[in-house]
């Protein structure tokens, strides 16, 4: 069975304070990764006060607790989306108006346990992003 948002953070140790709750639920509002400034306002829009700092740090922590997902399509800062209830996928980002689509589907199996051949390396992740132009857009 799988953990609740809230078990996961007991099993981390750590508390389900009322900042990382007010991202978890901004972030769980978003179909899409959004960046820690668009988490911020979204914080703002919900009266929670917590300043940009402290989403940063709340963002790590439940980042290393699995809960949300590091997004890097090189535009000089990270995107987060929520993983929890959500199945394993990759994204395609518009270099021309930057929109994003979720990709539901993974294409890396095989190349993961080439590469643990290769390597011996125990994979455990990856990231893949795309890059393209929108039919808008192209
Ligand atoms: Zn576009
Ligand atoms: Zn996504
Ligand atoms: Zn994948």
């Amino acid at each position: 069975m799988e953990l609740s948002i809230i078990d996961s953070l007991k099993a981390g140790g750590k508390k389900l304070t009322k900042a990382r709750k007010a991202i978890l639920a901004v972030l769980e509002k978003n179909a899409l990764p959004i960046t820690v400034a668009e988490v911020h306002a979204g914080l703002v829009k919900a009266r929670t006060n917590v300043d940009l700092v402290t989403v940063y740090r709340n963002l790590a922590m439940l980042q290393e607790l699995g809960l949300v997902n590091a997004v890097g399509f090189h535009e000089g800062q990270m995107r987060y989306e929520v993983v929890h209830g959500r199945a394993h996928h990759h994204h395609i980002q518009c270099r021309g108006c930057g929109k994003i689509i979720d990709l539901m589907l993974c294409p890396l199996k095989k190349l993961t346990k080439l590469i643990e051949e290769q390597t011996r390396f125990s994979v455990d992740g990856h990231a893949l992003e795309f890059f393209g132009w929108c039919p808008q857009c192209r």
